[in-house]
């Protein structure tokens, strides 16, 4: 049994307080182990992001607890958190996140370099994280002169680049045309089988035909589980139910 990168115990989250306050997660449970990839699937304001942020500690659970590697997030200090993110976690944001003053590979290598890497070897690694999503010869261009789905590989390469072990994306194929989305999709499935843990949201059961484990959620719940549905006729009928 392989260790769970990720693990989530009876977490809730609620957002604003009193009369407007939004329950965004319930009581979620969960665990990704090293080598596994995980699609998460649900209609629109079920909870999706909200899972995604709380794992990545990009926000607080309002209840419950989340491991990363075996470490709580919940007593972090917010620059051990920042550090535990920069190293274990690659996030994939669904508007990207990028800086437009810096260059595609200054992009990629910035995480690492915070983390204070060689700002020769983050560029390296930077590199190499931009040839395997096939774009390396865009490497020296700004946002501006990219297009949207450049821009989002952009993005999947800064949250691979350095085999970070908790990979974590938000519907990362949205601006892509589906052969390249199929090619990103098979480097998070790459990246699972090198022992990084990968969750993904999707909307499209072809995508998630790619996980080893597919979570339903439902305002705010898991309502479902498959295993090794392979098949994306299985997984889009389990969709719509
Ligand atoms: P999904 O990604 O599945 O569409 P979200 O996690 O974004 O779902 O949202 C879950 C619920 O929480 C929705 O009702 C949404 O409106 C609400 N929500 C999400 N983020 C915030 C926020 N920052 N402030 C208030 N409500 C939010
Ligand atoms: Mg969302």
């Amino acid at each position: 049994m392989s260790p769970a990168i990720l693990r989530l115990s009876k977490v809730a989250k609620s957002y604003g307080s009193g009369a407007t306050s939004v329950k965004a997660l319930h009581d979620v449970t969960m665990e990704i182990g090293a080598g596994e990839f995980v699609a998460v699937m649900g209609p629109s304001g079920s909870g999706k992001s909200s899972l995604l942020s709380l794992a990545g500690g990009l926000d607080t659970a309002s209840k419950g607890k989340i491991f990363v590697e075996g470490t709580s997030l919940n007593g972090l200090h917010i620059n051990e958190l920042a550090r535990l993110r920069r190293r274990a976690v690659g996030y994939v944001f669904q508007d990207f996140n990028l800086i437009p003053t810096l260059t595609a590979v200054e992009n990629v290598a910035l995480p690492r370099e915070l983390d204070g890497i060689s700002p020769r070897t983050a560029r390296k690694l930077a590199m190499d994280a931009l040839g395997r999503i096939g774009i390396a010869s865009l490497a020296t261009r700004f946002m501006d002169e990219l297009s949207g789905g450049q821009q989002q590989r952009v993005a999947i390469a800064r949250a691979i680049v350095g085999q970070r072990r908790l990979i974590l994306a938000d519907e990362p194929t949205g601006a892509l045309d589906s052969a390249t989305g199929d090619e990103i999709l098979g480097v998070l499935r790459q990246c699972a089988d090198e022992g990084s843990a990968v969750m993904l949201v999707t909307h499209e059961a072809r995508h998630a035909s790619w996980a080893d484990r597919v979570i339903f959620l439902r305002d705010g719940l898991i309502v479902d589980e498959a295993s090794q549905a392979h098949d994306p006729a299985v997984l889009f009928s389990q969709a719509q139910h």
